[in-house]
C-alpha cells in the first residue's frame, strides 16, 4: 500500500519566550499558521521491519538523524510493528529555515503511517508522540493555526487568520535554533503578544494581526545576520502590510492582504534574494 501526505511549512505569527527552565528548554508562547509551502511526503510498506528514507535533495541525512526516519522508528517500537516503511519525501520547503520543514515532514509521517499500519491513535495521541521528536512536531501534527505553548508542544487549535497572502523570503544561510537560544537574554518585564495576537485573531482582526506581529528570537538573528535585516527592511518597503522574521529565521515572511500587490512584492525580494515564494495560509488544518 502507498500513501501520499502534505507536509507544509508554518511561520510564527508571534513568538515570546518567557523563561529558561530547569530541564534545558525554554518556555515560549507562540501562535503558529501553516501555508500552502509543502513538502510531499510518500509512505509505502516494506518487506521486513526496514525503515529507509529518500530525499529529493540531498541537504538533509538520511539516516536516523532524519525526523522522519526517527517518526517511523518512534512508532514501529512503541507499537511493536512487524512491517517496513520507505519514506520518500519531496523537499519544497527550505532546510533550516525557521518553517519546521524537518518537524512537518516527521508529522506528516506520524500521521500516514497511523494509516498505513492500522494504529487508531487520535490527533492527541499523535501529537503527544510527535513531542517525543521535537518541540514543533506537535503543531504540526494539529496544522492550521494554534497557540503553542510548554516548550512549543501544548497545542491549543485557533480558528484561521482573516484569508491573505504570505511572501516567504529566505537567504542562503542556514540558522540554528539552539545557537539562537542561546545568544538570548531574555525580558521578562515585556508584554506577551502571543495573548493579544490570539485575541486579534478569534477577532478576524487582520490590521491587529499586521500590528502585533512580534519574535522574541528576531534581534538575535538579525545581529547575528545583517542579510536578514536587508530582506525585512526590503519586505516592509515594497508594500507588505507587515513584516516578520519566522521562528528562529532566517526566512523572513510579509503578510497582504491586496493580491495585486503581490507581483509588486515578489519581484522586488526576487532580485535581492534566491529563494522567495508567494503563497497563502491555509485556511483549515491539514488532515
Ligand atoms: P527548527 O526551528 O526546528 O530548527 P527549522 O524549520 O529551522 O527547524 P528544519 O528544516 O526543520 O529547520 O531543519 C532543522 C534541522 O533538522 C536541519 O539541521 C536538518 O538537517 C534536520 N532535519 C532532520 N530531518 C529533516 C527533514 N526531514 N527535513 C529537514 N530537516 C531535517
Amino acid at each position: 500500500m502507498k500513501l501520499s501526505v502534505k507536509a507544509p511549512a508554518k511561520i510564527n505569527l508571534s513568538l515570546d519566550v518567557l523563561n529558561k527552565r530547569e530541564d534545558g528548554y525554554h518556555e515560549v508562547k507562540m501562535v503558529m499558521t501553516q501555508v500552502d509551502l509543502a513538502d510531499r511526503v510518500e509512505l509505502q510498506s516494506q518487506e521486513g521491519t526496514k525503515i529507509t528514507v529518500e530525499m529529493s535533495s540531498g541537504l538533509v541525512p538520511t539516516d536516523n538523524r532524519n525526523l522522519a526516519y526517527q517518526a517511523a522508528a518512534l512508532l514501529q517500537k512503541r507499537f511493536t510493528v512487524n512491517q517496513g516503511v520507505s519514506i520518500y519525501i519531496k523537499k519544497n520547503i527550505p532546510v533550516a529555515a525557521g518553517l519546521a520543514g524537518g518537524s512537518s515532514d516527521a508529522a506528516a509521517v506520524l500521521k500516514g503511517l497511523n494509516i498505513l499500519w492500522d494504529l487508531h491513535l487520535s490527533k492527541e495521541e499523535l501529537a503527544d508522540l510527535g513531542a517525543e521528536i521535537g518541540s514543533d512536531v506537535s503543531f504540526c501534527v494539529y496544522g492550521g493555526t494554534a497557540l503553542a505553548t510548554g516548550r512549543g508542544e501544548i497545542i491549543q487549535p485557533l480558528s484561521s487568520p482573516p484569508p491573505c497572502w504570505v511572501i516567504l523570503a529566505k537567504p542562503p544561510i542556514g540558522v540554528s535554533t539552539a545557537d539562537v537560544y542561546r545568544r538570548l537574554s531574555i525580558d521578562q518585564s515585556k508584554p506577551n503578544c502571543s495573548d493579544i495576537m490570539k485575541r486579534a485573531i478569534e477577532e478576524h482582526d487582520y490590521k491587529k494581526i499586521c500590528d502585533m506581529l512580534s519574535n522574541d528570537l528576531e534581534d538575535v538573528t538579525l545581529k547575528m545576520h545583517p542579510e536578514v535585516k536587508q530582506i525585512k527592511k526590503r519586505m516592509e518597503k515594497s508594500g507588505v502590510d507587515a513584516a516578520l522574521m519566522s521562528g528562529s529565521g532566517p526566512t523572513v515572511f510579509g503578510l497582504i492582504q491586496k493580491e495585486a500587490r503581490v507581483h509588486r512584492v515578489y519581484n522586488a525580494l526576487r532580485g535581492f534574494c534566491d529563494q522567495v515564494y508567494a503563497v497563502r495560509l491555509i485556511s483549515q488544518p491539514n488532515t
